[in-house]
């Protein structure tokens, strides 16, 4: 499961991935990093059996938690020009027997190269 973290300076003085990490004996991905001086956004991997239990840590320690669905949106807008195929790195793009672009979600980890890519504006990742 996803959980996209915010925290700012006045929440949040101390390494608090490691600690939870570290207390909740738990594996923590870090898909996504947006950290300044005094606010920070950072989306997380953790296993779906101790999510809550992870969140719930967080919290304690001052951090906003809110969980994300993992799934990359291809909207109508698609043309099929394939230009997320190359840019992705985990595959989620293939074009199927009609030719047309085939979303494979479940393969997606939130690295948002298509969505900068896509010349149409047509694929999004939910918040
Ligand atoms: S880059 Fe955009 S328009 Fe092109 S195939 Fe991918 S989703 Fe469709
Ligand atoms: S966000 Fe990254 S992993 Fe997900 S579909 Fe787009 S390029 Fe692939």
């Amino acid at each position: 499961m996803l959980l996209k973290l915010k925290y700012d300076s006045r929440s949040v003085r101390a390494p608090v991935i490691s600690k939870v990490a570290i207390e909740e004996n738990a594996l923590i991905n870090i898909i996504e990093a947006k950290v300044e001086p005094r606010y920070g956004e950072i989306v997380v991997e953790v296993d779906d059996e101790i999510a809550e239990r992870v969140a719930e840590k967080f919290k304690k320690y001052g951090v906003e938690v809110r969980k994300l669905t993992k799934s990359i949106e291809k909207t109508e807008k698609c043309v099929d020009c394939g230009a997320c195929i190359s840019v992705c790195p985990t595959g989620v793009f293939e074009r199927g027997e009609d030719d047309r672009i085939v979303v494979n979600e479940v393969k997606c980890i939130r690295c948002g190269f298509c969505v900068g890519v896509c010349p149409l504006k047509a694929l999004r990742l939910p918040e």
